[in-house]
């Protein structure tokens, strides 16, 4: 049967569940950060464990693609479909339950980080994992994508704090699991193995003190031996963010700030603890600052605080006024090798004509490359994507990943033979397709090698 008499078929076997054809729909739920769309036939939005089940085995039923969706913020096209339904998570966004003594929450896979964040703040809890995105990303995606954020270098990435979850396999069973065998694979397994429902996630008691402070840390490459002599003397601050001097101008420039120091990059630094042990730390940082030279812009109260907090989430957007596209990759490299890195990739990119701008979580091995470029120039364009092949060239060469959090998704498929054998990537290939035999769940997702299902 053709895919539209399937999806009919679909949306009368998923009666009382909204199921929607409609253009603003379709094209809405279409793409994702990487502005790359796909085609949707309907958008499915399931509202209970129930609603999920069902549409998960209908689906299989009736032979239709389903393309699992939170916020769409994924900056790899993992949820963007190629001909089936979007199940989007948005009206599965409730928290299930908290216990405290467990210190554990559980929560719908739709919930926006924020919600969760606001909902544990009455409780002197905080959720760590932290994306940029987290005022729109869902707890879904974060698990799909296994995300990070600046607070992954003290209290690491996602998985960490998933305590157990409650997802629907390829069959339409509802598995409820701690994360060991095949649920443990669908963390960051950017929804290709099954439908997450809800997870418990753990929680920790909120810190008592922070201290936010930005340094000035000079030429670009020169920031990361900064931080690995810093972080050599035992300092340990919970986030630990680099800004390249481009970057740090056009945050400048975008918030209108003065004082920032022109050519210089900066690193971000949070400590968190008991009052204590922060100003402990902040002794060790200052020290180390003093003793270089380095200029410190240390926030005194909440309200400084949020001020340097709003600069650092105003990469993004400021970013977004130097170029209509951005080629947004992350890799990730030893904290060690970053300083070298970051000078390669500002030469290759002039040496291409580009407009490079590197930042990240580096403290976490993470660098953000973006190119600005606009997808019309096809010259430019071209050059942006031999940019790429060369930069995961280099960083596999230097033993690094391809993704440190946003996934591989339809973006970097092309690229996973620089870091994973032939062996390893059939040995993948094999427990995807044993999780999923009829290649239900995000096909064309991961694998390039993926035959396209026949949607037609
Ligand atoms: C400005 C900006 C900043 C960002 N900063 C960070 C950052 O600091 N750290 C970071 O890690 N990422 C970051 N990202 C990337 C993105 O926000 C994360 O990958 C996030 O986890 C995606 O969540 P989402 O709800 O938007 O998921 P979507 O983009 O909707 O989906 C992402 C993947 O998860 C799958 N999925 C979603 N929900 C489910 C579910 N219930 N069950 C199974 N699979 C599911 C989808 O199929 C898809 O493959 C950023 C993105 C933007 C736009």
């Amino acid at each position: 049967m053709e895919l539209e008499n399937r999806i009919k078929e679909l949306g009368k076997r998923l009666r009382g569940i909204p199921f929607r054809r409609e253009a603003r729909y379709t094209v809405s739920y279409g793409f994702d950060a990487t502005g790359r769309r796909g085609r949707c036939d309907a958008v499915v939005f399931p509202q209970s464990l129930e609603d999920l089940r069902r549409t998960v085995m209908e689906a299989r039923r009736t032979s239709v693609p389903l393309f699992m969706r939170g916020a769409g913020t994924g900056f790899s096209g993992g949820s963007v479909p190629a001909g089936g339904i979007v199940v989007s998570t948005e009206n599965m966004n409730r928290v299930l339950g908290l216990d405290i003594g467990a210190r554990t929450v559980t929560v719908e896979s739709g919930i926006v980080n924020n919600d969760l964040q606001e909902y544990l703040v009455e409780y002197g809890l905080f959720y760590p994992p932290d994306p940029a995105s987290f005022r729109v990303s869902t707890i879904g995606g974060n698990i799909a994508e296994n995300a990070g954020g600046p607070r992954a270098y003290k209290y690491g990435v996602t998985r960490r704090y998933v305590k157990s979850m409650v997802w629907i396999d390829a069959e339409g069973e509802v598995i409820e699991s701690e994360p060991r065998g095949p649920t443990a694979l669908l963390i960051g397994a950017e929804g290709t193995l099954g439908a997450i429902y809800s997870a418990t996630m753990r929680v920790l008691p909120r810190p008592e003190a922070f201290r936010t402070v930005l340094v000035a840390a000079g030429e670009d490459g020169e920031a990361m031996h900064t931080a690995s002599a810093l972080l050599a003397t035992g300092f340990t601050p919970s986030v630990l963010e680099f800004i390249d001097s481009k970057t740090m101008r056009c945050v400048s420039e975008y918030r209108e700030l003065s004082g920032t120091i022109e050519g210089s990059s900066y690193l971000f630094f949070e400590m968190d603890g008991s009052v204590e042990d922060v100003e402990m730390q902040y002794g060790m940082l200052s020290s180390f600052c003093g003793k270089r030279g380095l200029t410190m812009l240390t926030a005194r109260d909440d309200d400084e605080r949020d001020i340097l907090w709003e600069l650092r989430r105003s990469v993004s957007p400021s970013l977004a006024r130097k170029g209509i596209t951005k080629v947004n990759e992350d890799v990730s490299l030893p904290l060690g090798r970053l300083g070298e890195a970051v000078s390669w990739i500002h030469d290759v990119a002039s040496e291409l004509e580009l407009d490079c701008y590197i930042f990240g979580h580096c403290g976490d091995g993470n660098l953000h490359v973006n190119i600005m470029t606009d997808r019309r120039r096809s010259a430019e364009m071209e050059r942006a994507m031999v940019f790429v092949e060369r930069l995961f060239t280099h960083v596999a060469g230097m033993g690094g990943t391809l993704s440190g959090e946003h996934g591989i998704g339809i973006t970097k498929k092309e690229f996973l033979g620089m870091v994973y054998s032939p062996a390893e990537l059939e040995l993948q290939y094999r427990i995807m397709r044993a999780m999923d035999p009829d290649n239900i769940f995000n096909p064309g997702k991961y694998f390039d090698r993926e035959e396209q299902r026949d949607v037609h």
